[in-house]
């Protein structure tokens, strides 16, 4: 039988949860328990430290639709790490139901490099993600009912920007019409659905960093405007108490382990393009209690989630990475180099040349944050000597560290190249620095976001935006850092410009601003906040044996 995700690990031993904690440094009256490998962490309990961890972002050259092996590397590192007797932990995100059933699979690594138990944290894991539904929708609720008890608040039913969420890619939801039915049944009016990763909710939760600081982020929440175009918040309702009481278990990072028992830290999971695209903050800092080494991985390609990692997320946390690593895999070199989706498998020496700018413009932009980048050349088995060893050949010639990384099919035995490069960077200081500050102008940022970080030549707003922009700036809201929602699969707007592709512009389509999570978000081309599920959704190949084990979860 041919090895799955599910197969490989079913058959790994895991360990009590107990015993991981222990190791880590966690005593028991910091845990609350879900079951045996599972526990939530109470982090006023644990030891303070003197010094944090290390940070090691791993990230991505611009990715094909399948993923490039983040998730994978990062739990592989991990553990090779560990091998190397260094303290390490994983900081990853949560994964979301929409792709688990839709196409791209979870998010727990794949091959000997996994989070287990891999079943549980694919569906329902510890119930945060489900929180976060009810808190959305809770919220949506009392949106309503106050329109219905006489709106003392004057909120334009039209204007109403707050939407409901299911996590479920599901697009017959996307715009719909509630309130249909007479004077009983509520004020009719259009709404629509999206992903709950996408709900601002996720945001706030993995930007937060306490309790406190969460009421107070719900608070500042815009759900949408009064006739008079004035902003309604969260607290004009009054509804943050309730919310904050709904989220505050959710609030907890999770503790989970690898397949060779590298204690992992599970939490929060916002969108990569609507969101920032990486695990708590909370998550992250919990991590960097436990272990010298943390290692976390941020969505998408170096150009939005790295970006998003450095811009919104270090600048929050009052810390950046002391190292990054690309992941690069053939197959995205190839398609970067023109081949199309249907024959990525064939070997194709020239296009992985080709596909190489891509890459390296990814390399330059980690340089320009002050950190020397780490390349992991993820292998998949079909890769051919040739098209490998010209991709190592090349970084060599370039000065990039680069490492073939087997961590899928061996674990933490195939990452410990790797695992020695990064030991390197995390010796040397980095000179850090963001690309923007915070003070800087809208338009500012935003060209420094597209000149430097996407190598395009410029940006222009629509129509809409710009009147958004003046909206916004009117309120004081535009010293707020960037969120880009923009296509992964190219450095541009155009997801089919492969390559590094030269002298585009970035077209802003709109700008929604979120003021609990405390970014603009931008957002370009047609990003979809309620995915649809494909032709043939994982959902249909699975199942459950009678006795309760899972069939077909990858
Ligand atoms: P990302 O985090 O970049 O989205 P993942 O780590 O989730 O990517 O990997 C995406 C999928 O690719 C997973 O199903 C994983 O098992 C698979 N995968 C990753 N690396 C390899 C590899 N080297 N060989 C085979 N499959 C791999």
């Amino acid at each position: 039988m041919a090895f799955t995700d599910l197969s490989i690990a079913s058959e790994a031993t895991i360990l009590p949860i107990l015993e991981i904690a222990e190791k880590a440094g966690i005593s028991k009256d910091a845990l609350e328990l879900y079951g045996n490998f599972k526990a939530k962490i109470n982090v006023d309990q644990l030891r303070p430290v003197q010094k944090m961890g290390q940070v090691v972002l791993v990230t991505a050259i611009s990715p094909t639709p399948a993923g490039e092996g983040k998730s994978t590397v990062t739990v592989g590192l991990a553990d090779a790490l560990k091998q190397l007797k260094e303290s390490v932990a994983v900081a990853l995100r949560e994964p979301s139901l929409g792709p688990v059933m839709g196409m791209k699979g979870g998010a727990t690594g794949g091959g000997f490099a996994q989070v287990l138990p891999m079943e549980d944290i694919n569906l329902h894991f510890t119930g945060d993600i489900h929180a976060i539904t009810s808190a959305n929708n809770a919220l949506a609720a009392l949106i309503d009912n106050h329109l219905h008890q006489k709106n003392v608040l004057h909120i334009d039913p039209r204007r109403i920007t707050w939407k409901r969420v299911l996590d479920i890619n599901d697009r017959s939801l996307r715009q719909v019409t509630i309130g249909l039915g007479g004077p009983g049944q509520g004020i009719p009016r259009q709404d629509g659905f999206d992903i709950t990763v996408a709900s601002e909710i996720m945001a706030v939760l993995c930007l937060a960093t306490s309790l406190a600081d969460l009421k107070e982020r719900l608070a500042q929440m815009v759900i949408g405007y009064t006739y008079d175009k004035a902003p309604v918040t969260v607290r004009d309702l009054g509804a943050e108490g309730a919310l904050t009481l709904l989220l505050k278990e959710a609030f907890k990072p999770n503790l989970v382990q690898t397949i060779e028992g590298t204690p992992a830290i599970v939490h929060g999971g916002p969108f990569a393009n609507i969101a920032h695209g990486c695990n708590s903050l909370i998550a992250t800092n919990t991590a960097r209690q436990l272990a010298d080494i943390v290692v976390t991985e941020a969505g998408f390609g170096a150009d939005l989630g790295a970006e998003k990692f450095m811009h919104i997320k270090s600048r929050k946390g009052g810390f950046n990475p002391d190292a990054v690593v690309i992941v690069a895999t053939i197959r995205a070199l190839k398609m970067h180099g023109g081949v199309t989706k249907d024959s990525l498998s064939a070997e194709n020496v020239d296009a992985v040349g080709h596909g190489m700018v891509n890459l390296a413009k990814h390399v330059d932009t980690i340089r320009q944050f002050g950190i020397e980048p780490v390349i992991a050349l993820n292998r998949f088995s079909g890769d051919s000597d040739e098209e490998l060893s010209n991709v190592l050949a090349w970084a060599k010639k370039e000065g990039i560290a680069i490492a073939l990384t087997e961590v899928w099919e061996k674990g933490g035995k195939g990452g410990i190249a790797l695992a020695k490069l990064v030991k390197q960077e995390l010796q040397r200081p980095t000179n850090f620095n963001f690309l923007y500050k915070e003070e800087d102008s809208f338009e500012e940022k935003l060209r420094t976001i597209v000149q430097k970080v996407y190598g395009g030549a410029d940006v222009q707003l629509s129509d809409v935006a710009q009147k958004q922009l003046v909206e916004l700036k009117n309120f004081g809201w535009d010293s707020l850092p960037i969120c880009m929602a923009k296509t992964q699969y190219s450095l541009s707007d155009q997801p089919k410009l492969m390559g590094r592709p030269e002298g585009f512009t970035i077209t802003i389509r709109e700008i929604i601003p979120k003021l609990g999570a405390g970014f603009l978000v931008c957002l370009t081309g047609d990003i979809m906040t309620m995915p649809g599920l494909p032709k043939k959704p994982a959902a249909l190949s699975m199942d459950v044996t009678a006795d309760g084990n899972a069939i077909g979860l990858f």
